[in-house]
C-alpha cells in the first residue's frame, strides 16, 4: 500500500473560521495518525470571490495553530495550463462539449442539464464546457459516513468543467489536483459528500487512480446552514488557539488535550485520535 497523503484545500474567500478549522484539524489528525503527509492546497479558482490577503491570512492562522504542512503550498491559480490541457483533450475526443444554455434554461429542464447542446458541437465553440459524463458514478463508500448514493439523474448529468466566464470549475480542478498531488485520501466537510460522486466519475473517465473519501460533520447554525464566510462566521483567533483546538476536538468526538503550546497539544491530539469516534452525522448544530 502506498504511503498516506492527505490535504486541506481552503478557498481564500475569507479568514479561517471554526467550520474550516474542523476540516483543517480533522485532515491533519487523520494524516498524522497514519504517519502520512498533510499538504495544503489553496483553491484560488474564483478571483471575484476572493478577499485580498485571505490566502496569506489562512496560512498564518494554520501556522499559529501548529498545523504545519509538508512541502510547499499548491495554488490552483498556477495550474490553469493543466486544467486547460485536460479540457482540450476531452474536447478533441468528443468527451466534452460547449454549452450555451442559460441558468434559466437549465432550471426549466428541472435543474438537471439534459444534454441539449451535445449534438450542436462542434459548431458552437463558446460558452461553458460540459463533460460527457460516461462513468455516471451514483455511489461510493465513505470512510466515516459509509454507503453514499445520489439519484441517477444527478449522477448522469453532463456537469460543467469550465464556466462560461472562463473560470475552471471546482470539480475539474479538485480531481486534477488531487491526482497531481498523489492524494490517497480526501478528508473534508460533508457539504461536499455528493460532489464525491462527480469527482469519482471524472477520475474514472480520465483513467486516474482515485483517493478514498472521508467526510466530517459540518458545523451548522441552523439545519442546512453551515457556518461559512457567507453567513459571517467569526474568524478564529490566532492569538488564542488553545481553546479553539479543544472545541474542534470535541466537535470531532475526540478527547480533550492538556492546555500547552500548540505543537504539544497537536502531538497529544494525534496520539489520541480515533476515527471511530467521529460522529457519523453530516451536520452538527453548534
Ligand atoms: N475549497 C473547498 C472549500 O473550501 C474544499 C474543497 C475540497 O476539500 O475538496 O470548501
Ligand atoms: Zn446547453
Amino acid at each position: 500500500m502506498s504511503a498516506y497523503i492527505g490535504r486541506f484545500a481552503p478557498s481564500p474567500s475569507g479568514p479561517l473560521h471554526f467550520g474550516s478549522l474542523i476540516a483543517a484539524l480533522g485532515s491533519y489528525l487523520r494524516a498524522h495518525s497514519l504517519n502520512g503527509q498533510w499538504l495544503v492546497r489553496m483553491e484560488d479558482l474564483d478571483p471575484p470571490r476572493e478577499v485580498a490577503g485571505a490566502s496569506d491570512n489562512i496560512l498564518r492562522t494554520l501556522d499559529a495553530f501548529g498545523l504545519h504542512w509538508h512541502g510547499s503550498v499548491l495554488y490552483q491559480s498556477q495550474r490553469h495550463d493543466a486544467y486547460q490541457s485536460c479540457i482540450n483533450d476531452l474536447l478533441s475526443h468528443q468527451q466534452a462539449y460547449y454549452c450555451q444554455c442559460t441558468r434559466k434554461q437549465v432550471q426549466a429542464m428541472g435543474g438537471i442539464y439534459n444534454g441539449h447542446c451535445k449534438s450542436l458541437t462542434p459548431l458552437n465553440q463558446e460558452g461553458a464546457v460540459r463533460v460527457c459524463n460516461v462513468a455516471q458514478v451514483a455511489q461510493f463508500t465513505d470512510v466515516v459516513m459509509g454507503q453514499v448514493s445520489v439519484d441517477t439523474a444527478f449522477a448522469s448529468e453532463d456537469f460543467i468543467i469550465k464556466r462560461r466566464d472562463g473560470l475552471y470549475a471546482y470539480q475539474l480542478a479538485v480531481v486534477l489536483d488531487d491526482a497531481f498531488q498523489g492524494i490517497t485520501e480526501v478528508v473534508r466537510g460533508s457539504d461536499l459528500l455528493t460532489s464525491s460522486c462527480r469527482q469519482l466519475s471524472l477520475f474514472n473517465q480520465l483513467n486516474l487512480p482515485h483517493p478514498s473519501w472521508l467526510h466530517l460533520p459540518v458545523a451548522c447554525l441552523e439545519p442546512g446552514f453551515k457556518l461559512s464566510k457567507q453567513n459571517h462566521a467569526q474568524a478564529i483567533n490566532d492569538k488564542a488557539p488553545q481553546a479553539s483546538i479543544n472545541a474542534a476536538l470535541q466537535f470531532l468526538g475526540q478527547s480533550q488535550v492538556d492546555i500547552d503550546d500548540v505543537d504539544t497539544m497537536l502531538a497529544q491530539a494525534v496520539s489520541q485520535f480515533d476515527i471511530n469516534l467521529v460522529p457519523k452525522q453530516a451536520e452538527i448544530l453548534i
